[in-house]
């Protein structure tokens, strides 16, 4: 049938940066050859579901003539570089964009094969690889780099995909402990850009019943001068591409190596390649989890606005007032990490007209989300996913809608939320492992529960409960949120709460609810 040559494809926007023409054009080609929606992942990309094969070179071609090189990376390479999606025009900000923009050019293969695109078997179209950077081949830092056409990814690419983010002190939007390489923007008291922290070994997948498999959290690396920024991304990515496991896919990303030797052996081996020492890691204020919601000074006078979309699913009547705005104003748009979408470049005098069309499809009202829905994510799994083992974006809206009513019963207000994610697999596209409350799909219509991250995504969460059945989850919820209520310290969120009581006591309480 036909179904089994539907494609989905992505794009890549390193710090989900979207120009006026791209979502132009993505919008018509959803239409047009897609399922008549836009998709926003958790990687700041557009994913479109349903393009047929015959359609493949069209769908391809016509992105990469309004953008340049955009072929989203989708095999054993760097993807989609991370990085706060707030258009904030200040020194910080600006950094740490243009930081993902470098370290995203540095990591894009050089082999032109490599944007061969192959269809069963037959090769549907070539694309141009971007500009080489200078970093990429200049070797003099480092005194080990091994001999290869490839500088970075060498004959054989790397053992498994990579994920990197950048972002600046406190902003973590980006979900930075989740990453192979985290990169985060140090400045001087006067907001001059100094230098970066980095973390390492951070990663979400993981296989269900393997319990030598895990979600993991970057830990600090070192903290490098700005100048030494790419040479140090550079030499971590050498190290996991000479070390990493390529006997199993199963253990092959970078956090299973870290694991393996330790943060001071892997530190020791980059600075090998590195050609120096690392400086210590500078001390962070707290991580915070932002929105960038409504409208928002960019700093050079101009406006942004950001929007909530549910599982970054665009269509309907959302989808022609975006399509409007940002035609009409020739907007550039940005995709957050939580699939979210924000309006760039606005002047002053266009809010009113801009208000008006976005509230007149619903999108601006005050209460037009539940607070649970602002943090809450989902993959798309089921139909779209061949790796899902049950349902995610399709099933949230029902679930968000009952965790509501287990609130409303319990007696927690409507302003009261819990970070929730839920993922058809335990590969963890969605980021489960760093909700307060995780569903990670165990069974058709079954899911693990994984209670024990934070508001602010920095501490992983742990698997309370396996195989709840879907229509069972009221009957683990109700005696958490209840007792989370009750016994909750001031302030404490779910998350916090669940760890601080334990599983043990936390099991007994949903033993005893009925
Ligand atoms: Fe597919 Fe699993 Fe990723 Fe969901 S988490 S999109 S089911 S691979």
């Amino acid at each position: 049938g036909t179904k089994s040559y539907q494609f989905m494809l992505r794009t890549k926007n390193p710090c989900g940066k979207v120009p006026n023409k791209l979502y132009l054009v993505m919008d018509d080609l959803a239409d047009e050859f897609g399922i008549g929606t836009l998709r926003l992942t958790t990687r700041q990309t557009f994913q479109l579901h349903g393009v047929l094969k015959k359609n493949l070179k069209t769908v391809m071609s016509t992105i990469i003539k309004n953008m340049g090189s955009t072929l989203g990376a989708c095999g054993d390479l760097n993807r989609n570089v991370l990085a706060p999606a707030a258009p904030y025009t200040n020194k910080e900000y600006a950094f740490a964009q243009e930081t993902a923009e470098n370290i995203a050019s540095l990591l894009t293969p050089q082999s032109g094969a490599y944007y061969d695109i192959w269809v069963d078997g037959e090769k549907v179209m070539s694309a141009e690889p971007p500009d080489v950077t200078a970093a990429r081949n200049d070797n003099s830092h480092g005194t080990n780099f091994p001999e290869s056409p490839e500088p970075i990814y060498g004959t054989q690419f790397l053992p498994r995909k990579f994920k990197i983010a950048v972002t600046v002190p406190t902003d973590n939007s980006v979900d930075i402990l989740t990453n192979d390489i985290g990169v985060v923007v140090i400045s001087d008291s006067d907001g001059e850009h100094q230098g970066f922290n980095i973390y390492v070994g951070g990663g979400m997948g993981r296989t269900h019943r393997v319990e030598t498999t895990f979600p993991r959290l970057g830990e600090p690396l070192g903290y490098v001068p700005k100048e030494d920024i790419l040479y140090a991304v550079k030499a971590i990515v050498v190290t996991q591409r000479e070390n990493g496991r390529r006997d199993d896919r199963k253990y092959s990303r970078m956090k299973y190596l870290i694991s393996q030797w330790g943060i001071e052996k892997f530190r020791c081996v980059v600075e090998k390649y590195y050609g120096k020492k690392f400086e210590p890691f500078r001390e962070l204020p707290d991580w915070e989890f932002r929105s960038y919601l409504g409208w928002h000074e960019q700093g050079d006078g101009a406006l942004f606005c950001g929007l909530h979309v549910d599982s970054g699913r665009i269509g309907g009547k959302m989808k022609k007032a975006l399509r409007e705005v940002i035609e009409k104003y020739n907007l550039n748009v940005r995709i957050t990490p939580n699939q979210n979408l924000i309006l760039c470049d606005i002047r002053r005098t266009w809010r009113r007209p801009i208000t008006t069309v976005l509230a007149q499809a619903g999108l601006l009202q005050p209460k037009y989300v539940d607070p649970l829905n602002i943090t809450a994510m989902a993959c798309p799994a089921l139909p779209l996913c061949p790796l899902a083992i049950t349902e995610a974006e399709r099933g949230i809206p029902d679930i968000l809608k009952r965790v509501r009513a287990v609130f409303d019963k319990v007696g927690l207000r409507y302003n009261e939320s819990v970070v929730i994610r839920i993922t058809g697999c335990p590969n963890g596209c969605a980021r489960p492992y760093m909700a307060e409350l995780g569903f990670v799909g165990d069974g058709p219509n079954s899911y693990q529960i994984w209670l024990g991250g934070t508001p602010n995504q920095t501490s992983l969460a742990k698997c309370f409960m396996n195989k709840v059945k879907i229509q069972d989850l009221e009957k683990v919820l109700e005696p958490l949120f209840y007792n989370w209520r009750r016994k909750r310290l001031r302030g404490e969120p779910f998350g916090q709460f669940t760890t601080r009581v334990g599983f043990d006591k936390l099991q007994e309480m949903v033993n005893k609810w009925d």
